[in-house]
């Protein structure tokens, strides 16, 4: 087992031990946020037709070619295609039809002309053409979208609202996606009960479980909770044992040096085979990462496990720097990390030089630069800094002073940065 790892150490290892799950089969219509598992080629022509993409009429060029405001050329209206139609009949010459958006041309024709640009003559029988069309003007082309046999999507795409669409106009009602990883959840201590019962004497909330639970299905996992494990070894085992048909388990606490720390002997005991314990981060020294080589199922692999410091603001930074890219990285996305921005230091920052220091941070623009102050006492003890976090300042090991107005990275935690207060463009 390795020890005490740089952050971007533990990150490598990690992306390095865990894979990208197998494929599984979903309807397109809730495929939103998946990663492709196959390469999607059109089997299908879009348009299927050429079509038209204005109201006006279908006419043949070379009937118009002389057309002008002293002499208009006069064209008898055949017939109508309407959108969904068909356009079996051809048009001969001195003649146009009437068409509407989407509709197929029919044969013979070669331009659309708007309605606009025409005076049709009362009753509709004829219209008066004013000027010269070119060939092909407002006809959208047969395959012009999609022609039969482009590659149109491919494995590792993400499957966004227009990829949806896509997908729907192939008639591709299901499709392949990698499997998203289950995760398990455990939390253990005997000082912690759920959010319901009372917090008499010394109890806390198990609060690490719905923030776990919620930052895996934030990134797309299926978290399960298998509850609160007391510190007995018993208990502790019947808890883990449970666990062992995820993908990932997910522990919180326990895995540091006290007395009553059984997780990582349990584990052991378990088959679990330990690859590091402790990273060069505060908060969040004292986690744990393992994999299971063997799984319940004979020949698959068991679980990896992340052994995450039991306090809240600890479990949460540890999860967002190890496992949400290890489970980005298992349920297909080729970027795992989060985005970091630069931005200016509101207020001065000092540590004693060593640990890379994650400081929580809030977050504003002004004047298009991005400001970092920090969300108060930065003691791990205190969830209310990591709530107010829009980000995670970097503040490098071996620096113990961040000067008023330094520049800084920041990791961006919080989505919601990166939408628009403003419309910033100007809307005329
Ligand atoms: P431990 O690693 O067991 O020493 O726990 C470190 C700190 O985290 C203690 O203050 C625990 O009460 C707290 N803690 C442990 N597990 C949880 C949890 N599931 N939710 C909230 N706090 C926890
Ligand atoms: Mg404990």
């Amino acid at each position: 087992m390795q020890r005490n790892l740089t952050v971007a150490q533990a990150q490598d290892t990690i992306l390095q031990a865990v894979f990208r799950l197998p494929p599984e089969t979903v309807e397109s219509a809730s495929a939103l946020g998946r990663v492709l598992a196959e390469d999607v080629r059109s089997t299908r022509i879009l348009p299927p037709a050429d079509c038209s993409a204005m109201d006006g009429y279908a006419l043949r060029v070379a009937d118009c070619a002389q057309a002008s405001e002293g002499a208009p050329a006069r064209l008898q209206v055949a017939f109508e295609v309407a959108a969904g139609g068909e356009a079996e009949v051809a048009l001969e010459a001195g003649q146009a039809a009437r068409i509407f958006t989407g509709a197929p041309v029919p044969p013979g024709a070669d331009a659309v002309i708007m309605q606009e640009h025409v005076e049709a003559e009362a009753g509709g029988e004829a219209i008066l053409v004013a000027r010269p069309v070119e060939a092909g003007d407002h006809i959208r082309l047969a395959g012009e979208d999609l022609a039969h046999g482009d590659a149109v999507l491919a494995e590792g795409d993400l499957v966004r609202p227009t990829v949806a669409g896509l997908l729907a106009s192939l008639g591709r009602t299901v499709v392949s996606v990698v499997r998203r990883p289950r995760v398990a959840i455990l939390s253990s201590g005997d000082e912690l009960v759920e959010p319901d019962a009372p917090i008499d004497g010394g109890r806390i909330v198990s609060s690490n479980s719905y923030t776990l639970a919620a930052m895996c299905r934030e990134v797309g996992a299926e978290p399960y909770y298998l509850g609160i494990a007391r510190d007995r070894p018993e208990d502790l085992e019947a808890h883990v044992r449970a666990a062992l048909v995820a993908d990932c388990i997910v522990t919180s606490a326990g895995v540091s040096v006290g007395d009553h720390d059984h997780v990582k002997d349990v584990f052991a005991k378990l088959g679990c085979e330990f690859v590091f314990w402790g990273v060069q981060l505060k908060p969040g020294h004292p986690m744990l990462f393992g994999r299971f080589p063997n799984g319940p199922a004979p020949g698959s692999p068991g679980p990896f496990l992340f052994g995450l410091p039991g306090n809240p603001v600890s479990a949460a930074v540890t999860f967002e720097q190890f496992v949400r890219p290890a489970l980005r990285k298992m349920s297909g996305h080729s970027r795992v990390f989060r985005p970091t921005v630069s931005a200016r230091l509101r207020t001065p920052l000092s540590k004693r030089p060593g640990r890379l220091n994650l400081v929580r941070v809030s977050l504003s623009v002004e004047d298009g630069e991005v400001w970092a102050t920090s969300t108060g006492n930065q003691s791990s003890g205190v969830f209310r800094s990591m709530s107010d976090a829009q980000g995670l300042l970097v503040f490098p090991g071996p620096q113990s002073e961040l000067e008023a107005g330094a520049e800084v990275t920041v990791q961006i935690i919080d989505d919601s940065f990166f939408a628009g207060g403003e419309r910033g463009f100007e809307g005329v």
